[in-house]
């Protein structure tokens, strides 16, 4: 069970048909406090999802009944309880994903933001369309458009914000009337799985809300599911681009938010000073970097390179590593060791070809209490050239890539140039350059003297090129996608 915060979770169960159940598998995976690198839980993993699929199907036939603000009052129920379990939730999550602690309540913000624009679901789905006497004839014909819920959704979220994306998703789901599965990330699967006990204490009918743990098979399980009429997916290009394949393949709706290597420009006006490299450095560094809308490149524009580099690695070489639950820590360890090795591999590579290492997060000391923890302290590189590896490829850790251009459009080109499209920013004090870059970016989030451009949930969550897959976007899109609008037309005599 996990009934609160512990030290260690044992053998993670499931939650499925409104309580915690005990899962027999043949496989289990550890699960960390990235911090100290020691076990807290084992998560199954399962490739059997028809209980939790068969549950989310038959509470869906009563659910999608329950009058819109019944549905509206179980979330208004859930909100307090998240409120009320606010601290817990917030060390949790610090514990098992590595963040800081103001990171976890970043992300807990965001949640409750998520929860307060489905509370707003009676006005969204209220934007239907009825046109009266569309036909004549011996009766008139009336048209109109009626929003209806689709059936379960298997919604398969990352390892760096496991409360917050699958609420990006799930409050909205189920108050539009469908029911969920989620499998959230093998990597931290601790917080969700608390989580999941409010939904059960705010009076959720059983199996309007399932957590199934597990890693790919167990996603793949669900995807092709008969009775999973669509899936919500975040996490890596690589795999996001598979599960868009399978999900069409298997006639499902699909929704994909994928990687990213977002674009930071700094032209030679951007003041000020302090709080541009302020922003740059929690932009970069929070969460060790590893966020979908972490800047990937800084871009220094003509006489912003002999100004802002320096500043940049001054900031940095003061950023304090150590362990996550701390709070004066500002910088948190990786998720797993594999990332951390990963993210070192990256590095070395950058400096085999031609980067300078202006700061070595390689080499950086943690207290050695956690010399355990799977850390990495902030690097910078300078000399980064546009076709390395490390200009093009999303890092997902605390590297700071500089790329030296002369001129905006030289940066704008750069921009534009990669893969991705998740977010862009540009920091100037000309709003002809501000315009010109929000104009001209291919990216689905642009920012304007901020180096996170994160969308509130009122608006969509953007994204491009290989950073999206789909036509509707998370947030306020997913009305949309959980819903499908039927016409219904008809005449009295
Ligand atoms: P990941 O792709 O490794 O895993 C994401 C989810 O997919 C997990 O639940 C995982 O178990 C599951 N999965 C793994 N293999 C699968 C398969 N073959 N089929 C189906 N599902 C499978 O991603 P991650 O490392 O957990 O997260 C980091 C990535 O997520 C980064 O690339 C980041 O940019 C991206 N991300 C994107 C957004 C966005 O909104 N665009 C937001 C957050 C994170």
């Amino acid at each position: 069970m996990v009934r609160g915060f512990s030290d260690n979770y044992g053998r993670l169960p499931n939650y499925i048909d409104g309580r915690y159940v005990e899962v027999y598998t043949d496989r289990y995976l550890p699960t960390y406090d990235p911090g100290t690198g020691r076990v807290i839980g084992e998560v199954p993993v399962l490739k059997d999802v028809d209980v939790a699929v068969g549950a989310a199907a038959r509470a869906f036939e009563k659910w999608s009944r329950v009058p819109v603000y019944d549905r509206l009052q179980y979330l208004a129920r859930l909100k307090a309880l998240m409120e009320e379990h606010r601290d817990e939730i917030v060390r949790m999550l610090s514990q098992n994903v590595g963040k800081t602690l103001t990171d976890a309540r970043g992300e807990f913000r965001r949640a409750m933001d998520s929860v307060d624009m489905a509370l707003g679901t009676p006005s969204l789905m209220a934007q239907v369309l009825k046109v009266m006497n569309v036909a004549g004839g011996d009766a008139e014909i009336d048209m109109e458009t009626v929003r209806e819920p689709l059936g379960v959704f298997a919604i398969i979220t990352p390892f760096n914000f496991p409360v917050m994306i699958p609420f990006w998703f799930i409050p909205l789901a189920v108050t539009l009337g469908n029911t969920v599965v989620l499998k959230p990330s093998e990597l931290d699967p601790v917080a969700p799985l608390f989580v999941a006990s409010l939904f059960e204490r705010a009076g959720y009918p059983p199996g309007v809300v399932n957590v199934v743990t597990g890693d790919g098979a167990t996603a793949e399980a669900l995807i092709k599911h008969p009775e999973v009429v669509g899936v919500a997916f975040v996490g890596s290009t690589r795999v996001g681009q598979q599960v868009y394949a399978m999900a069409a393949a298997h006639g499902k709706r699909v929704l994909v938010g994928a990687g990213a290597k977002n674009p930071v420009v700094v032209m030679p006006d951007a003041a000020p000073a302090d709080k541009v490299v302020e922003n740059i450095i929690s932009g970069f560094f929070n969460l060790s970097g590893q966020r979908c809308l972490a800047p990937g490149n800084l871009v220094l524009v003509g006489d912003a390179y002999a100004k802002y580099r320096d500043l940049v690695v001054d900031r940095a070489r003061k950023v304090r590593v150590g362990y996550q639950l701390h709070e004066e820590t500002e910088m948190g360890p990786l998720v797993s060791d594999a990332a951390r090795k990963r993210v070192a591999g990256m590095v070395e590579k950058a400096i085999g070809e031609g980067a300078k290492p202006l700061l070595d997060g390689r080499d950086y000391r943690v207290d050695p209490a956690y010399a355990s923890g799977f850390y990495l302290g902030p690097t910078v590189l300078d000399g980064v050239a546009p076709d390395m590896e490390i200009a093009r490829e999303e890092v997902f850790g605390p590297v700071i890539p500089i790329l030296r251009f002369d001129t905006f459009e030289e940066a704008l080109e750069f921009a534009n140039s990669g893969k991705y499209g998740n977010a862009a920013s540009i920091f100037t004090t000309s709003g002809k350059y501000a315009r010109e870059f929000a104009r001209r970016v291919n990216a689905g989030n642009v920012g304007i003297n901020m180096s996170v451009a994160q969308p509130l949930p009122f608006f969509p969550f953007g994204g491009r090129k290989q950073s999206f897959f789909g036509v509707l976007h998370a947030q306020i899109d997913a009305v949309d996608f959980f819903t499908d609008r039927k016409v219904v037309m008809g005449r009295w005599w």
